[in-house]
């Protein structure tokens, strides 16, 4: 079952410019931020502008042009940061069994440093 979207969520509010963010690079279609709480040395999140509830919403419903500038934003991020040859990290969490805390898009960057086994 499809869950509904939040307009209260937290990244709704980031987009309605009523809280701020660390913005670092964005496009027509996304945003990305510095995530407040990092878990590595480099933590970006990577969300779309337009309301999808996790991975699932966002790969059924946006249109190929949403889907082109969100996984180019990823790309962009991965060269501004130096990160393609030691590698990173991409991690969506979703729902209850992901431990989704934010119920809208939104994918983890993580580098800068060795990230250790995928799930410890
Ligand atoms: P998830 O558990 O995948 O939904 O991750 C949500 C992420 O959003 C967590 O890593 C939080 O640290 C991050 N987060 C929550 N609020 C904010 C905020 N206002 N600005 C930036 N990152 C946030």
């Amino acid at each position: 079952m499809n869950r509904s979207y939040d307009d209260n969520n937290v990244f709704a509010k980031i987009l309605r410019n009523e809280i701020n963010c660390s913005k670092v690079l964005e496009n027509e279609f996304a945003l990305s931020f510095m995530d407040i709480n990092p878990q590595a040395k480099i933590h970006i999140l990577v969300i779309p502008k337009n309301k999808y509830v996790d991975f699932y919403d966002f790969n059924s419903a946006a249109k190929s042009r949403e889907k082109i500038d969100f996984w180019k934003l990823v790309n962009e991020l991965i060269d501004k940061y130096d990160i393609s040859n030691n590698g990173f990290r991409l991690i969506t969490n979703s729902g209850k069994d992901g431990n989704q805390d934010v119920p809208h898009f939104h994918v983890h960057l993580l580098g800068g440093q060795n990230l250790g086994r995928m799930i410890n």
